[in-house]
């Protein structure tokens, strides 16, 4: 199994909470392509077999042209063939979502799109400088359903000072009304390089205590479940058969590929990263040279704290048969005194959080690390 994941860097304007790497679109585009074609033929090589799931994220996914598609789908048909893709998902914003583009997107391949809605409330919206309405995304699910697609992912966040809890159960409500195959459910974090993170740092705003969020999270978790949706990770609930598949390579440390500037690559031993530099990646590639990077080749104390770190996000755990042994010895204290504290639960060689643990996972994990 490989993936391969291909960052698109451009948004049309950027959300109150978010860190990702972006740029405004205007006028970058196509000399992105150009420099993303020269790196895919020089990076070819990197996954010794075909891919079997493709992942386009961002940034904004569904900003790009029919032209910049096709062309971006047949270098990658080209370098590394596409034949043996299980899952092509692309992330889209509400507010691009047309008849036109769907079919566009069903065309290049894929079967998958992932819907960045997070609230059903205008004003909540508009405060996340999201640019999208509860209506248009409502609008845009059915567009993506009419347009043949049967695997759709919609990512809501939870856990941020204008949501309460009545607020919180009309935003389930709604998801579930739409029924999608797959719910994606993230706190909002206050990151640094955020505008949020700017508020914060100036007294402006405050994030909600813990216990409310994990009361919201826990709600999440009840009616998703009464409603048919499986927990399988943290943040991800999924009707029976429409477990992301790209994502749940990640957490089993699976090689993928990653392409574009601020894209991660691992190749089962080493991580690899291209800088979050669109100008600088693509002078480079434009000169004949790799994308401009930096790697790490992992320890073994690295590898062993990784694999806790992955493996128990997910509700099935982790086989400490794969953990190397001399550390899982040192680390068997630490793994007895959570289980006693009920934090995990062991059964044979396998260990994993309970699900009503993993609002606290970090710190259960983090007391694991070697
Ligand atoms: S959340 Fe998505 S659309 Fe908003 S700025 Fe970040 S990458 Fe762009």
């Amino acid at each position: 199994m490989a993936g391969l994941y291909v960052h698109i860097p451009f948004c049309s304007s950027f959300c109150l909470y978010c860190d990702f790497y972006s740029e405004l679109a205007a006028g970058k585009m196509d000399g992105w392509i150009e420099a993303l074609s020269l790196e895919i033929s020089r990076r070819k090589g990197f996954l010794h077999t075909a891919p079997s799931t493709l992942y386009l994220g961002g940034g904004t996914p569904s900003l790009l042209s029919a032209t910049q598609l096709h062309r971006l789908m047949g270098t990658l048909r080209d370098a590394f063939g596409l034949d043996a893709l299980e899952e092509a998902t692309i992330e889209v914003n509400p507010d691009d979502v047309t008849a036109e583009k769907a079919a566009l997107w069903r065309e290049a391949g894929f079967d998958r799109v992932s819907m960045g809605v997070q609230a059903f409330d205008d004003a909540r919206l508009r405060w996340m400088r999201r640019r999208h309405t509860s209506e248009e995304a409502r609008n845009a699910f059915q567009i993506l359903r009419a347009a043949g697609f049967d695997n759709i992912s919609l990512d809501l966040i939870f856990g941020y000072a204008m949501l309460d809890g009545e607020s919180w159960s009309h935003d389930i409500d709604e998801v579930l009304t739409l029924a999608p195959e797959h719910i994606s459910c993230y706190q909002m974090s206050i990151e640094p390089g955020s505008a949020l993170g700017e508020l914060a740092a100036a007294g402006r705003y405050a994030e909600p205590q813990q216990e409310v969020c994990a009361e919201e999270y826990l709600m999440l978790q009840q009616r998703l479940g009464q409603a048919g949706y499986q927990q399988y990770e943290i943040s991800n609930f999924a009707r029976e058969g429409f477990r992301a598949r790209h994502n749940s390579a990640y957490w089993r440390r699976e090689p993928y590929l990653g392409l574009g500037p601020g894209a991660h690559s691992f190749d089962g031993s080493r991580r690899f990263w291209n800088d979050s530099d669109l100008d600088g990646y693509i002078a480079a590639l434009k000169a004949g040279n790799d994308a401009p990077g930096s790697s790490e080749t992992l320890s073994a104390t690295d590898v062993f704290n990784e694999q806790l770190m992955l493996g128990l996000r997910t509700l099935a755990g982790l086989d400490t048969a794969l953990l190397d042994a001399g550390l899982l010895i040192k680390a068997r204290p630490a793994i007895e005194q959570a289980a006693s504290r009920g934090d995990l639960i062991v059964e044979g060689t396998c260990i994993r959080i309970p699900a009503e643990r993993l609002f606290v996972s970090d710190a259960i994990v983090s007391a694991l690390f070697q």
